[in-house]
């Protein structure tokens, strides 16, 4: 197996951070020596690409018995040792399987010698000093080239179109085989199996390099060089000051300091405005907040602020004595106990699995129209025409 996926050393112009640093160049140096925090979703991503691994291995990689026998073992101990591990991660890495072997399916389909690479170290120095990464997938074939890379998390779906981490991926594997195969069509391959969601980018390979010598490698001069503006925007989500950078709160604050048309009201097009702004400061605002807290918590002062005791309610000791003492007053069990009731359908598919509570609850479950919800523009989802047209007979208040 490749080395443990949680110890990977990242390389400090790193695929994984490519929208910051092309973005906000002297981020990359700002940045370097702070330690990264591994949160609960990162440890499950980790846990999910292990186990990936080691079904992708089994079922792409011709093994003799021996090998087979190995495989079986770290399947085996992975499912018992692995927190994370259930049948919820079992049916969403196996989708993401399918999608692989069928992607592989295809290449075969396209050279007989197609090969598949597994957690490949990509190097893309020739355009980022130092740079490389690891592909989740790579499948070469003549002709194409297809990088796969799993996103186990639930939240908003990454999308793979015009995405630098997976494009640096693609440069990487480029350079190291187009001396073996004429590749002419790169795509690029991101797997959501918790979202139900792939996306597919595809390139020619001119538009990729061109991409890469325009775009990527002044910005990785930069980048390297610790210079640069500072740029804030949607990439400062990930970078590890978003909390006390300057650049991110001049550039907030310039935002408060909008001129109204009107003195007494605003029209429509200034709420619009506004509602950008509020986003952006809330946003900003919350990782403040939670960078003042930690620091309180360390015992340095926050001026002005003090951590101090919160609200707490009352929490019964022991609940068995609890009922028995209930028990013994004659009280109506519907007087002190909760009813039994259903977990709801995340809960469910994590204990039983998606596919398995699928069959389970065949045809009792569905899926009702979502209140509306008002999104920037460049959402991806169909505007509604009007509540009164596209929800005629619901009620969102019930
Ligand atoms: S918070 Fe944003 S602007 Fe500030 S260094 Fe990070 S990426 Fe750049």
């Amino acid at each position: 197996m490749t080395q443990a996926h949680a110890e990977r050393a990242h390389a400090l112009l790193s695929a994984s951070g490519a929208s910051r640093w092309i973005n906000c160049p002297p981020s990359a140096r700002l940045t370097e020596h702070i330690p990264d925090t591994r949160s609960e979703y990162a440890n499950e991503g980790t846990a999910a690409h292990e186990f990936s691994e080691i079904l992708l291995r089994r079922s792409l990689y011709p093994c003799n018995s021996k090998e087979r026998e190995k495989l079986a073992d770290t399947l085996e101990h992975f499912k018992a040792t692995n927190q994370y591990y259930g049948p919820e991660m079992e049916n969403a890495i196996q989708d993401y399987v399918d999608v692989v072997n069928e992607r592989f399916m295809e290449s075969k389909a396209r050279s007989s010698d197609a090969v598949v690479l597994l957690e490949e170290r990509l190097d893309y120095s020739e355009w980022v000093p130092d740079g490389y990464g690891t592909g989740d997938v790579v499948l070469i074939s003549d002709g194409v080239l297809e990088i796969i890379d799993l996103k186990y998390g639930k939240g908003v779906p990454v999308s793979a179109v015009g995405n630098p981490q997976i494009r640096l991926y693609a440069l990487g594997a480029w350079s190291a085989y187009s001396y073996l195969y004429d590749i002419q069509e790169i795509r690029m391959t991101i797997v959501h199996p918790r979202l139900d969601d792939i996306s597919t980018d595809i390139l020619q390979i001119e538009e990729l390099v061109e991409w890469a010598e325009s775009v990527v490698k002044p910005a990785a001069a930069l980048a390297y060089a610790g210079e640069g503006e500072f740029k804030a925007g949607s990439h400062c989500r990930w970078c590890k000051v978003k909390a006390t950078c300057r650049a991110r709160a001049d550039e907030n604050l310039k935002a408060l300091a909008y001129e109204f048309r009107d003195p007494s009201l605003m029209d429509n097009e200034e709420i619009g405005s506004i509602l950008y702004i509020t986003e952006q400061l809330k946003s900003w605002a919350k990782d403040v907040e939670e960078y003042a807290f930690e620091q309180a918590k360390r015992g340095n002062k926050i001026p002005q602020w003090k951590l101090v005791e919160g609200r707490s309610n009352r929490v019964i000791t022991d609940k068995a004595a609890a009922r028995l003492a209930l028990e013994a007053t004659g009280l109506e069990t519907e007087k002190y106990l909760k009813p039994q009731e259903l977990l709801g359908i995340g809960d469910l598919e994590k204990y039983i699995g998606k596919k398995e509570l699928a069959a389970v609850l065949a045809g009792l479950v569905i899926k009702p129209p979502g209140k509306p919800v008002l999104v920037p523009e460049s959402d991806k989802r169909p505007e509604l025409n009007s509540i009164e047209e596209d929800f005629a007979g619901e009620d969102f208040d019930a």
